[in-house]
């Protein structure tokens, strides 16, 4: 599926368990978030089969955060077609050490979960917890080779997250920061910082986007983004559900988490 904007078309791929946002430029092509491992061969085959032209005419994978079904690509296509990776600063302490080691594992377990309860076939799901990235992003920065887009750096949900703001088209995307599962709008699982991401809503209101492009729920038109967000915002006051206490107990392993104080 492809919409076509004034100064690019945008292709969504649906991946595994995420959409993929690949971006077209004449003369380049912009990959927002790499999808799990196993999604390479469904980038590949909407590259070679859909749109024609070679995987390695994406000149940068962004990387919103370390999830396995966000950064599970990134380091793979990068061996194979050189495809450079942006990522926050601090991308690569979430999972560093043995806490951020095991914390790797139990997250890969807990999307194979979800991948199960999806009823989708069991694929390939570990992927290097390290991704070295090409490019270290910080908040408010544009972005390498497209500078018609903005880095906005977005914790909650992890401490690194970040979301991609494109002016001239008022256009989002938000990666993890709002879920639609069933047309409803939900918190991610987990919040690990909900003052953090109190905040990240709070940035995001303000800049009432026209078009969310999310990783869990498609492209969303939208006259009030605003609105939206706040009422995220809302959410984070009330209690917690079991499946987001379990979520909560099993994401507490990384490093980052110490740091923050938590
Ligand atoms: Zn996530």
């Amino acid at each position: 599926m492809k919409i076509s904007f004034s100064s690019f078309t945008l292709h969504i791929i649906e991946g595994y368990m995420s959409s993929l946002y690949l971006v077209e430029y004449d003369d380049s092509m912009l990959l927002l978030d790499s999808g799990c491992i196993n999604d390479i061969k469904r980038i590949e085959d909407y590259c070679n089969q859909v749109f024609n032209r070679p995987p390695g005419d994406i000149k940068l994978a962004v990387v919103s955060h370390m999830h396995p079904d966000h950064a599970g690509g990134a380091a793979t296509l990068r061996s194979k077609y050189d495809i450079p990776i942006a990522a926050h600063k601090d991308v690569d302490l979430w999972y560093s050490k043995l806490g951020g080691s095991l914390q790797h594992k139990l997250d890969c377990y807990m999307a194979m979960g979800v991948a199960r309860s999806n009823k989708r076939k069991w694929e390939r799901m570990l992927y290097k917890p390290i991704i070295n990235p090409d490019f270290l992003l910080n908040d408010l920065q544009s972005l390498p080779f497209f500078d018609d887009w903005t880095v906005l750096h977005t914790p909650g949900h992890t401490l690194h997250d970040i979301i991609l703001y494109h002016q001239q088209e008022s256009l989002l995307y938000i990666g993890d920061l709002i879920c639609d599962v069933k047309g409803k709008m939900l918190l991610p699982l987990p919040v690990m910082f909900p003052t953090l991401m109190e905040n990240s809503y709070n940035k995001l209101a303000a800049l009432n986007p026209s078009t969310i492009l999310m990783a869990h729920g498609g492209v969303k038109q939208t006259e009030n983004a605003s609105s939206l967000f706040l009422s995220m915002k809302e959410q984070l006051s009330q209690p917690p559900n079991s499946l987001m206490r379990r979520v909560y107990r099993l994401s507490g392993f990384s490093p980052e988490i110490k740091r923050q104080g938590i």
